[in-house]
């Protein structure tokens, strides 16, 4: 026998591997989402704390009492129903043990003395296969209750609401009688006639002592409430992208209530833009301490096909607007380039040929690096990037996960910071975590239970983090939405707003100690919208959000970590302050890491009684001299004062009988652009603007053209020129003797 066995089972070997339906959990244990079987099946494996001993006891009372003691047949019955068969001509149900049926579940025969066999010999190779407790869960995960449920676990969900281990002795007699006669007692339809024939099996339950009485009295009376119901469908797009991954009960972080709440937030807020012709909008909060999503939000309306509802926005790659700017200012503040009132020029600039220009097309002279940062000011931004290096910024970035960054950090240059890369919602918002958790990246996590890798990246100092905390707090900031009336309720939160080029991108992504979240509006086909921007659009859908995730909990702050310090610097320039400086604010800074730079806002000179001349220490006469401040502008905020026609008290012009050459400071040559092409046309060509900026105490400038003096001007003069073909080099030099040369390419065409 057993060499016939192994020989058969050589020939037809057991192909089985179980395949279920994906269930999504939430950190509580609710479902959120159920999927369909690869084979359209409601099948879902029971964990075993589903399996309760109730379980258990039922089924195998009902089905098959030596099902731990035999070896997948039991010959006792098959003796007894052959005997009952030949002898009575009566069907007696009973001889098929569980593994059995699960044999039969799996290759659905006609009921003939062969097919029997057949399903011995299947049940034999089961045994082998597989131990008694995974048969048993097999078998409960498999048993049908009509149309395309399968097992008690389906059963239980979709008629009761609820998970199999939490089913009543009364419910769970009802679900053990259903297999066997499937059609004809069916959950909510015939609840009166399964509660029937539930009471006959509880009796007899009570005659073999299975349970105690009370109990079973409990479970007679129990009506049974079974209806069907749909199974749950919440956060589609999350559940999509983790169906696959773990198992087949996956257990996420997600907070099912609030991922409800935040829903229907985002659902209802973009139904008030639609007018305005912005579609779409998605959200992700996220627990600062441990990483974990607690709701994630793909689009405003996933079953909406003609906004593309299906896309999931927090995984699509947009243009980031200014959302970077606080990582930047935050890298400066640690490597002592900056501090918040740090004074930084506010005015046309150019690097080597990249102009960038203010979101409202104006300049502001000297502002602070944290109004620049409050009003998302570009030329400071740019100019903090070259100073920093954007080689710094792009580690960092890489360093907190960017890939679309990484991939592409060869073609990125300094136009990075005002959004000229690809970031993905759930990058920029885990950024923002990093600020919250005092510099510290770790990546965020989705699973329960599973082991994310240990990385830990220290991107920013908690002194750095600090400060950046408290500027994008205030309350009082440019960015905060029009008449948002509630926003005395609103517990504090640091933000910072982004708005992409073409008004394609509205961005808004805050934090508190708590949690941060991170808001995404615009339009999935990339169609921009003239009323689009992360202030006003972005930012209420922000606010909204943290009054519902964060509502009423106490109202902690960010305290001043230790290695951070507090000083007073001058207001004109950020710098500590000088005998001169009469205007003091306090500041945050970072000992021995902060620049200590005194105070150069006044720049004290020896002139002439008549302030008509300045002297250096080479020319200054005897007597008849006295030591005056002046404002100590630099060369670029000077031309912008003079462009603007703003006044100021001229350093009076150098000695001009000195004979001592400066080293330091010589003009900045502006326009044209150094290396750059210039083409003229050739019948008519244009004159060329000669412009450069020169320091504080410079009168007049000497332009030259290939080593040929063409022009004396005032410091601050545009000047223009016919400038010949070729390779021209152009110079200035100030009446001090300092010197700049660059060299631009004319090319004479017929346009
Ligand atoms: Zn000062
Ligand atoms: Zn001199």
């Amino acid at each position: 026998m057993p060499l016939i066995f192994l020989l058969l089972n050589y020939i037809f070997p057991l192909h089985y591997t179980p395949n279920y339906s994906t269930l999504i959990y939430d950190s509580k244990g609710k479902v959120i989402h159920a999927f369909l079987s690869p084979d359209d099946k409601w099948r879902f494996k029971t964990e075993q704390h589903e399996i309760s001993t109730n379980l258990k006891k039922v089924f195998l009372n009902k089905e098959d009492k030596w099902f731990y003691y035999h070896f997948g047949v039991n010959p006792f019955s098959i003796f007894r129903a052959t005997f009952n068969n030949l002898v009575y001509r009566k069907r007696t149900s009973g001889a098929s043990t569980i593994t059995m049926q699960i044999a039969r579940m799996l290759q659905p025969k006609q009921r003939t003395y062969s097919n029997k066999l057949v399903e011995i010999f299947r049940a034999i190779q089961l045994e082998m296969k597989f131990t008694k407790d995974e048969l048993f869960e097999i078998y409960i995960n498999k048993v049908p209750y009509g149309g395309n449920i399968e097992g008690v676990k389906a059963a239980s969900l979709i008629f009761f609401n609820k998970s199999p281990e939490h089913l009543s002795l009364g419910e769970l007699t009802a679900l053990s009688l259903i297999p066997n006669r499937p059609s004809s007692l069916r959950l909510g339809i015939n609840n009166i006639e399964i509660e029937a024939v539930r009471n006959k099996w509880l009796n007899r339950f009570e005659k073999e002592k299975l349970f105690l009485k009370p109990s079973i009295d409990d479970a007679k009376l129990e009506s049974i409430k079974a209806e069907r119901r749909d199974l749950p469908r919440f956060a589609p797009h999350f559940s999509n992208r983790f169906r696959n991954t773990v198992s087949y009960n996956i257990h996420t972080t997600i907070n099912l209530e609030q991922q409800r709440k935040c829903e229907s937030l985002v659902k209802d807020y973009i139904n008030t833009l639609r007018y305005k012709g912005i579609q779409n909008a998605a959200a992700m909060v996220i627990e600062n301490s441990t990483g974990k999503v607690i709701a994630y939000i793909g689009s405003a309306d996933f079953n909406n096909n003609a906004d593309a509802g299906q896309v999931d926005g927090i995984r699509a790659v947009r243009q980031p607007g200014s959302t970077l700017k606080p990582l930047l200012y935050g890298l400066c503040f640690d490597e002592g380039i900056f501090t918040p009132k740090t004074i930084i020029a506010d005015v046309s600039s150019n690097f080597d040929g990249y102009v960038p220009e203010n979101y409202d097309s104006k300049f502001h002279g000297n502002v602070s690096v944290e109004y620049a940062l409050e009003n998302s000011l570009n030329i400071p931004a740019v100019k903090a990037l070259n100073i920093l290096g954007k080689e710094k910024m792009i580690l960092a970035l890489k360093q907190c996960g960017f890939s679309s960054i990484t991939k592409n950090e060869k073609r990125l240059g300094l136009s990075l910071i005002l959004g000229g890369c690809g970031v993905t919602l759930e990058e920029i918002s885990n950024l923002f975590r990093t600020i919250a958790n005092k510099g510290v990246y770790t990546p965020i996590h989705y699973i329960e239970n599973t082991k994310t890798t240990a990385q830990k990246d220290t991107i920013l100092t908690a002194s750095a983090t600090f400060m950046l905390s408290e500027i994008l707090s205030k309350i009082a900031r440019p960015d905060l939405p029009v008449n948002w009336e509630s926003s005395k309720k609103l517990p504090r939160i640091a933000w910072k707003t982004g708005t992409s080029y073409g008004r394609k991108d509205a961005w808004s992504i805050g934090f508190n100690k708590n949690y941060t979240i991170g808001v995404w509006v615009g339009n999935f086909s990339n169609v921009g919208a003239p009323d689009l921007n992360g202030a006003a659009i972005a930012t209420p859908l922000l606010f909204q959000l943290f009054n519902t995730v964060d509502y009423n909990s106490p109202n902690q702050w960010f305290n001043m970590p230790r290695e951070c310090g507090i000083r007073s610097v001058c207001s004109n320039s950020g710098s500590p302050p000088a005998f001169f400086c009469k205007n003091l604010v306090t500041d945050y800074f970072i000992p021995l890491v902060s620049s200590q730079k005194t105070c150069t806002h006044l720049i004290e000179m020896k002139v002439d009684a008549k302030e008509q001349i300045s002297f250096c220490n080479e020319c200054l006469p005897k007597v008849g001299y006295k030591k005056v401040l002046y404002e100590n502008y630099s060369p670029e905020i000077i031309r912008w004062m003079e462009e603007n026609h703003i006044g100021y008290k001229k350093i009076p012009p150098h000695n001009p009988d000195c004979s001592k050459i400066f080293k330091s400071n010589e003009p900045k040559i502006i326009s044209p652009i150094n290396g750059n092409e210039y083409y003229l046309e050739e019948n008519n060509p244009q004159p060329i603007l000669l412009n450069c900026e020169a320091a504080a105490d410079v009168e007049y400038v000497f332009w030259w053209v290939n080593n040929k003096l063409v022009k004396k001007a005032k410091a601050n003069e545009n000047v223009f020129f016919d400038l010949p073909e070729g390779s021209v080099k152009i110079s200035c030099a100030d009446d001090k003797g300092r010197n700049s040369n660059i060299w631009v390419t004319v090319k004479k065409v017929n346009l």
